[in-house]
């Protein structure tokens, strides 16, 4: 049988393009390595926004987030509380989100199967594309929506493969009360390059237990062990035990750092991680993942109406990412990461606009907004460039002058 499209991986970005595809009555494959309810190394921070793409019902969305407290070494807890609906979101255990999304695409008419690690992808000119797991299947169009899991075949297929960090984190089970009490509805985050050089740190309150990690350029475990040394996470985990997923307690997995420059070729598209379209500011990915496989899905249906695969056909792809994700968000990601992490004053520039914020309103929400994706990466920077003369103030001379050549470069991006 030969399926309209298979989807190589069933993370957000395969499962919401499953569902939108299998939507529009198109015969879909999902094949997924994993077996069903795997664990995913991933803080699971899930903004409001993924609700573009359809409601997140109680019990999927564990824990709901309005605000947040920063950290850097000199300063903190810096707090922030959030308001209005498009400020918020959700901490969550990853594997109850992509069942739920892959549950979604099955609803809708996809076939998923679990446990095939897809090795060979032929494209067989004018003859559709052989996706070969341990079986052998058929399709007419393929997506790529393998995370960083799948660099191999996209090379094979004369795709790039983005550049990426690394992260390291481990679930520590705490009894929800203390959670309530001591995090509420707060995510933590952490500024400081003398633990991580080009990197954060986090802890994100989930149901009952706690999400701790680092990532970063060049991470280590020895990043991860200090970062657990540091006091105020020290003091809410003493005495806690690590949880156990897959035999293993700790766990590592990389992020994209960057987008690759054609996600396309004939008869394939590549979404989400593989795709390089994560936010490189705190690092977050389900919803850019999922973004991208939502252009992906329609660009397909508008081929399989054409019956065309074609490389032209599907440039489509690249051109509706280039302007939804990139020209307004990612472009402007790049230019705060370039600023935040080539500076040299990663911790200075966050207390700069911690403290900025404090007396105006606009500057608090599109800070807010860095965090929740209630506004574009291009707002907040816009407001952010409005203040630089305040900002240079407040950084002082001597590291105005260090800032100088970054903010030039980040503003030619
Ligand atoms: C430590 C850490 C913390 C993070 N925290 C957050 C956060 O709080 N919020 C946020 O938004 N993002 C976060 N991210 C990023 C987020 O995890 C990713 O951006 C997101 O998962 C990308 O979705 P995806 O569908 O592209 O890929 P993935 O979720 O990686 O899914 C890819 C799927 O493809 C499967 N696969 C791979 N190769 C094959 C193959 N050959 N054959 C078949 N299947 C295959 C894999 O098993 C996997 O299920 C974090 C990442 C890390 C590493």
């Amino acid at each position: 049988m030969t399926y309209d499209l298979i989807i190589v991986g069933g993370g957000p970005g395969g499962a919401t393009a499953a569902k939108i595809a299998a939507e529009h009555n198109a015969n879909v494959l999902v094949l997924e390595a994993a077996e069903e309810g795997r664990y995913k190394c991933c803080a699971g921070g899930i903004p409001i926004r993924n609700e573009e793409f359809s409601p997140i019902p109680n019990g999927v969305g564990d824990r709901e987030i309005t605000g947040g407290v920063l950290f850097t070494p000199k300063n903190g807890p810096m707090e922030f509380e959030a308001s209005g609906k498009n400020n918020k979101g959700y901490c969550m255990f990853r594997t109850d989100f992509d069942k739920f999304l892959l549950d979604n695409a099955q609803d809708a008419g996809a076939q998923v199967i679990y446990r095939v690690r897809v090795k060979r992808i032929e494209l067989a000119k004018d003859k559709g594309v052989k996706v070969i797991g341990m079986e052998e299947y058929q399709s007419k169009c393929v997506i790529l929506a393998t995370g960083l899991g799948g660099a191999q075949l996209q090379r094979s297929l004369g795709l790039e493969v983005p550049p990426m960090v690394g992260g390291i984190q481990a679930e520590i089970s705490v009894p929800e009360s203390n959670i309530d009490e001591e995090f509420g509805n707060r995510v933590w985050e952490f500024f400081d390059r003398d633990l991580i050089d080009h990197g954060i740190g986090w802890v994100f309150p989930k149901s009952q237990a706690l999400s701790i990690g680092v990532l970063g350029k060049g991470i280590k475990m020895s990043h991860f062990n200090a970062f657990l040394k540091n006091p105020f996470i020290k003091e809410k985990i003493e005495g806690r035990k690590m949880k156990t997923f897959g035999g293993r307690k700790v766990w590592a997995a990389p992020i994209p750092d960057r987008m690759i420059a054609n996600p396309y070729r004939d008869r394939v598209m590549v979404i989400g991680d593989a795709c390089g379209t994560a936010d490189p500011i705190l690092y977050e990915g389900i919803y850019q993942a999922r973004l991208s496989g939502k252009i992906a899905a329609e660009v397909f249906i508008q081929a399989l109406g054409e019956e065309d695969f074609g490389e032209s056909s599907l440039a489509r792809y690249n051109e509706l990412l280039l302007n939804n994700l990139y020209e307004e968000d990612l472009r402007y990601s790049y230019k705060f990461h370039h600023l935040l992490y080539h500076s040299g004053l990663l911790e200075r520039i966050i207390e700069a606009a911690y403290s900025m914020a404090q007396d105006d309103p606009e500057m608090m929400q599109s800070t807010i907004a860095l965090f929740t994706g209630s506004e574009t990466r291009k707002h907040s920077w816009e407001v952010m460039m409005s203040r630089k003369w305040k900002l240079i103030k407040f950084l002082g001379l001597k590291n105005s002058i260090k800032l100088l050549p970054t903010l030039l470069h980040a503003v030619s991006i």
